[in-house]
């Protein structure tokens, strides 16, 4: 259902729905194959059952008339026999039920099973305060086999804003996340302060960075906990001014409960602007010194664009900014901008240094100048012959 709109505009709807078809049949075979087995299994022990009454009675019976049985005795012996009926019965649909949720559990088993591939080291030590230097020394990164970043140096002080620019594909939402160790590096370091930054307990790296994504995740929870969740201990009043902040509280406020609104997944009932400055509003919240962005601006039309920028510039204050951005006028103002071509940085420097040093750079800027409300550094990318 997700997909509907994809789906139509393809002219996929006769290919899905032969899937859709396929994958209900058989559905419902094994529905069917189930509930024979049971019905089978259930038959058999009522029979089983039913017949041992009838042995007992028969046998008993002659036994009572033979005189070496008293016929009180045969009595109370078959109210056993059907007092036993009930619990052998609910064993039977137990074994039945556990056989049906086997499949479920070792699926939860598996998942519990997961190791995380960016472990604590035995002796990781704390990171008390932020970095006052992020050190990318000779990074690589590859996904399985495929190496995407290719011995990246560079070095970051606290409270820069860095913006990441580069053709589609080039590795910056890679490289974004090794700043703070979503993933380690296959070669190279990345070092905070000149240590390496696996040295460090992973809860205390995660607590010093906010992000906000491309497409806002939001949960299905009111307003104010899906802002809370950046900081659980903050108050009402905090949760509030964060989203004064993020420009969001009015509209908050606006809602038929206001911020006690119940949100769906993805931000059912709100624009998608409106969720992404629920995810500002999270991210201010948090306070953390390290912020990445990662496109968070690039699905919006230019309005909510305007607000969600304002709401970003009010994050960014004061805060170590990594910003990956569609649309190179978004990071205009950084303080340096790498650029990054194939996995390599071919230059990171000021907006205005790069043009003038940077032929990549300069391309892209270039292309993006003469229509600013729609072009991308992506799909002009992908557009050039
Ligand atoms: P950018 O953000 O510049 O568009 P990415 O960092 O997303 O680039 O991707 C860099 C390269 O790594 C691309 O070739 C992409 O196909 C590949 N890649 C990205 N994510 C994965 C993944 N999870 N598994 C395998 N390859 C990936």
């Amino acid at each position: 259902m997700r997909g509907i709109r994809i789906i139509k505009a393809y002219r996929g709807e006769d290919a899905e729905a032969r899937s859709a078809l396929a994958k209900g049949r058989a559905y419902f075979d094994e529905l069917i194959e189930m509930v024979r087995a049971q019905s089978l299994a259930r038959v058999m022990l009522e029979s089983i059952a039913g017949l041992g009454i009838v042995v007992v009675v028969v046998v008993g019976g002659l036994e009572v008339l033979r005189g070496t049985l008293e016929w009180p005795s045969l009595l109370a012996f078959l109210m056993c026999i059907r007092a036993l009926h009930g619990p052998l019965n609910n064993l039977n649909t137990a074994y039945v039920e556990i056989q049906r949720r086997s499949a479920s559990v070792s699926r939860i088993a598996d998942l519990l099973a997961t190791t995380t591939d960016v472990p604590d080291r035995p002796d990781a030590v704390p990171l008390p305060a932020a970095p006052q230097h992020i050190i990318f020394d000779r990074v690589s990164f590859a996904y399985a086999e495929t190496e995407v970043l290719h011995g990246l140096s560079f070095e970051v002080h606290a409270g820069e804003q860095i913006g990441i620019a580069g053709p589609s594909g080039a590795g910056k939402s890679t490289l974004l996340n090794l700043v703070v160790r979503f993933h380690d590096p296959s070669a190279g370091m990345v070092r905070y302060d000149g240590r390496d930054v696996r040295d460090y307990r992973l809860a205390d790296v995660y607590d010093k960075v906010a992000i906000v994504t491309q497409e806002p995740f939001l949960f299905t929870s009111s307003v104010r906990d899906n802002i809370r969740c950046g900081r659980p201990a903050a108050t009402d009043e905090e949760v509030a001014d964060a989203a004064r902040a993020a420009g969001i509280h009015d509209e908050v406020a606006a809602l038929p409960q206001g911020f006690d609104t119940v949100i769906g997944t993805g931000g059912h009932g709100l624009s998608l602007g409106q969720a992404q400055r629920i995810n500002i509003a999270r991210a201010i919240l948090k306070n953390a010194p390290i912020l990445l962005l990662d496109e968070a601006t690039s699905s919006l039309d230019s309005i909510a664009e305007a607000k969600v920028q304002e709401a970003i510039d009010a994050l960014m204050v004061g805060r170590t900014t990594f910003v990956v951005a569609h649309r190179l006028s978004t990071i205009r103002n950084s303080s340096r901008i790498l650029v990054i071509e194939r996995g390599e940085c071919i230059a990171f420097d000021s907006h205005d240094q790069l043009l003038l040093d940077c032929p990549l750079y300069n391309r892209l800027w270039t292309q993006q100048v003469g229509d600013t409300t729609t072009a991308t550094a992506d799909n002009r990318e992908r557009a050039l012959p």
